[in-house]
Order: structure tokens, then sequence, then C-alpha cells
């Protein structure tokens, strides 16, 4: 299909029977190799699904859509309003794949068809929690042994992996809401295992994003070598954590992707009252998966045979991760965040996923108490024998007389709303001074907050 060039926003009418009336020449290209044209219904099932459900409710919606052209899939962005007696529909970031991205080698779909038997769906929050977890094929049950449960933190489960160029797939789709192909992961503490993770983004009706859905596809074990070695130590006693996921995250993890499946009206339009019910039910779900996930790193921190690995790690790299897996999150307030540039590097001891841990504490409460629009900046600084990292944000800061208290179990300095316990910095805390490292907070009164992490490191 020839795509000549086009104008940001393209627009088709329909005839009050569906039929199309008009339309811009790339839309119009679109809907006759879709088998249909001008005067014939809509031929593209998904803008299809659209214009009926505008036309059902009377209102506009607007949704992302992929639509399988022939050399490739093509991302837009529909919008469709009822207007007069027929509809008006109209597209922008209509963006056409690179042929490079898509297998368009038979073969190569084969093989993937053939891995996605292998693999698994995963579907996570905005939050980068899982919510539901299928083996590709329920036969053959390809899920690993300690598949992850409900709830549990993506980056607790998968350790990404930059590819030859350095580039993350998945930390660049998620930043800019868009599906991504071939992101490769390793599980983490088991470098033996790695996955291609491919997902698209989920939007509720209003447009906002809702998750990520996505399948995990078994790498053969000879493409990539080991990146670290890592003991991998379990921190809860096997019996703890097992009765914690099935008394508490599974059946919570079930109430968060059901009330987000009502919620984002995924099986048919709601009254908006409901919907919205259905939204508080999903969001107070997530906050109490976040208090079970602080209550077991509490119980296994607080333990005296609490123990971490002392591995070799890269905090500028481990910044930029913490950067992107808060990417969502910051852009829902228009928060930017610079991470160190991507030729930093600075070296450390302490446990990769622990510092990772801590760093997207850090990052996320920035983000969370600092004002919209305004900049987070991670910022790195190499000593002899130490390594720092520091997150700084320009909301309203810490007074001096908190610096301590702040640290304490469940002190939140007054606030009362849900969206903490109060537990973030303490666990962070006692997991950087086990490390043999610490976190204070720095800068000026009235300036807005400085978290310094520091870390042993070599040399
Ligand atoms: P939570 O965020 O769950 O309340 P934390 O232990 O992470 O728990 O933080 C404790 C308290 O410290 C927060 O409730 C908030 O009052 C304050 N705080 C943390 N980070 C910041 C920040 N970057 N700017 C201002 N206040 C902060």
């Amino acid at each position: 299909m020839n795509i000549p060039a086009h104008p940001a926003v393209l627009r088709a009418s329909l005839f009050p029977d569906g039929r199309l009336a008009s339309a811009d020449a790339p839309l119009l290209a679109l809907q006759r190799e879709a088998g249909g044209d001008l005067g014939t219904p809509i031929a593209v099932p998904q803008i299809a699904a659209i214009i009926r459900l505008s036309q059902r409710l009377g209102v506009t919606i607007s949704r992302p859509v992929v639509a399988a052209a022939e050399r490739g899939d093509i991302d837009m962005w529909v919008r469709a309003r009822p207007e007069g007696s027929g509809m008006a529909l109209s597209v922008i970031d209509w963006r056409e794949r690179s042929p490079a991205a898509m297998p368009t080698d038979p073969a190569a779909r084969e093989s993937d068809i053939a891995a996605l038997a292998e693999g698994w769906i995963w579907q996570i929050d905005t939050q980068l929690r899982f919510q539901m977890i299928l083996a590709g094929d329920d036969v053959h049950g390809a899920l690993p042994a300690d598949a992850p449960v409900p709830g549990t933190p993506f980056s607790a489960f998968f350790d990404l992996r930059s590819d030859k160029e350095g580039d993350m797939a998945m930390l660049r789709g998620l930043a800019q809401r868009r599906a991504f192909r071939d992101q490769l992961a390793a599980l983490v503490g088991d470098d033996t295992h790695l996955f291609r993770l491919s997902a698209f983004p989920l939007f509720d009706m209003a447009g906002q994003l809702i998750g990520y859905r996505g399948a995990a596809l078994p790498v053969e074990q000879a493409v990539v070598a080991p990146f670290r070695s890592e003991s991998a130590v379990t921190l809860y006693p096997a019996d703890f954590s097992k009765r914690l996921d099935r008394s508490l995250r599974q059946p919570l993890g079930r109430i968060i992707a059901n009330a987000d499946t009502i919620g984002a009206q995924l099986d048919g339009p709601l009254r908006p009252d409901y919907a919205d019910y259905a939204q508080d039910i999903a969001s107070a779900g997530r906050h109490l998966m976040a208090l079970v996930d602080d209550l077991a790193d509490l119980q296994a921190i607080d333990r005296p045979d609490f123990s971490v690995v002392a591995e070799e790690v890269d905090l500028a790299d481990l910044g930029r991760r913490a950067a992107g897996l808060l990417g969502v999150k910051a852009l829902d307030r228009q928060i930017s965040i610079l991470a160190p540039e991507t030729d930093c590097a600075v070296n450390a001891i302490g446990e990769f996923r622990r510092i990772l841990q801590i760093l997207v504490n850090l990052v996320g409460n920035a983000v969370r108490y600092s004002s919209e629009g305004s900049t987070v900046r991670i910022v790195t600084e190499q000593g002899h024998g130490e390594a720092r990292i520091m997150v700084i944000d320009q909301g309203a800061g810490i007074e001096p007389a908190d610096r301590e208290r702040i640290f304490e179990k469940f002190e939140r300095l007054g606030r009362d709303d849900a969206s903490g316990s109060g537990l973030g910095l303490y666990i962070s805390r006692r997991l950087a001074r086990a490390m043999g490292g610490d976190i204070r907070i720095g800068g000026e009164a009235g300036e807005g907050a400085r978290f310094i992490l520091s870390l042993p490191a070599l040399g």
C-alpha cells in the first residue's frame, strides 16, 4: 500500500447509515485495503467498533488504534464524533511501524507463533505491577515454576536488558504510551532464562492509560551471554511469602483486574457513576497491594538474618532504569525526569534489585510530592570508596526539623491521604544501610527535596 504524505489530522465522514461518505487519501487507502470503499461501511474492524460505540452512546469516543495494513501495522489515534445525523472521524498521530520492526518473512512469523505457544501472556497496571499472568498454551503450561503472582512489581520479576544499540524498547514504549516489541529481559536472579517481551498499551474509554498487556517469549539461551553473576537470595521464608500470596495478593489482584475491566468498560458501556466506583475499587485495591508489599518487606528486613548480595552495579544505569519505570507516572503529572546521560557510568557495590527498589521509591516520592509540570533530576557522583546518587525535586521540600523523623516507620508528616503507608523511606534506609551505605537529605531549607543515596564503591 502506498500511503502519500498527509496532513496532521486526517478526516472522514459517514452517512447516517454508517457508510463512508468521504475520507482523506490515507484513510481511503486503508479502507480499500481492508475490502471497503467509499459508500460501503467502515471495513477496518477497530475503527468500526469506535464508530459503533460513539453512535450508540451519542458521545465523542477517542481511542488509540493499531490497524493491520499490508506493509505493517499503523498506529493512530481515532476520534469519532456524532455530527448531524452522521458521524465525523478525525485521525491524528498516524504512524506506520517501520517494516524492519515487523517480521515480514513467513518463517519468522511461524517461529513467533510457535514461541508464543511456549510463552505466556502478562498484564501490568500503570504502577508496573502484574495484574494477570496466563500460560500461552494452557495444556502444556509454559509458565515458569515461580511465576509472578498478581501484585508483584514487574521489576522484581524481570530484569530488562538493553539491546546492541543500548536501547530499551519497553522503557521507550512506556514513556510514549506506545506498543513495543522485542525487549530483552532476564528473570531477576536467574541469567539463564531470557525472554523477549512485546506488549501494547491498554486505555480506558476516557483515553487514560490503564496498563500494558503483552507476551513473554523464551529466547534460546545461547543468544545472549549472561550479564552479571548473582547468587539469588530468598528474603522471605518460603512459607510466609506463599501465605501472603494466597491470602492477600491473589484475591487483591483479581479484585483489581476485575475492577479495571469494569471501570474501563471493556465489555460495554456502563452508567458513569458505576464506572467511577469500579475505578475507586481498583485504586483502593492498588493501595492495599502496595501496603502488602511494604509489610512483606518490613517483615523481611527486620529479621536478624536479613542479608543483601554485594555485586558491582552502575548507579547511573540504575538511575536511568528508575526514571524509565516511573516515566508513565511522571507523564500523568507532566513532570519531566532528567536521568543521568547514557554515556555516564558510576560504579558502586550493592544489590542491583534492592538499589532499584530504593530509587523507584525516591523517584516515586519526588513525582508524587512535587508540583505538576516540575522537573525531577537524578544526579550521580563518583567519590573515592563511595558513590552517590541523588534525587532532587522542585516540590515543597522537607524542613530540617523533619529530616530524621521522616525515616521512621509509618511517619507521613501529617499526611492522611491514602496514597502511601509511610514505610517507603524506612525500608529504603534499612536497605541502604544493609548494603553498607545510607540515605540522607541534603539541600537548603525552603528548596525542593534532595535525597542522597550513598553506597560503597571500588577504589
Ligand atoms: P509514603 O510516601 O508512603 O507516605 P515514605 O516513607 O516514602 O512514605 O515518605 C514519608 C513521608 O515523607 C511522606 O508521607 C511525605 O510526607 C514525605 N516525603 C517523602 N518524599 C518527599 C519529597 N520528595 N518531597 C516532600 N515530602 C516527601
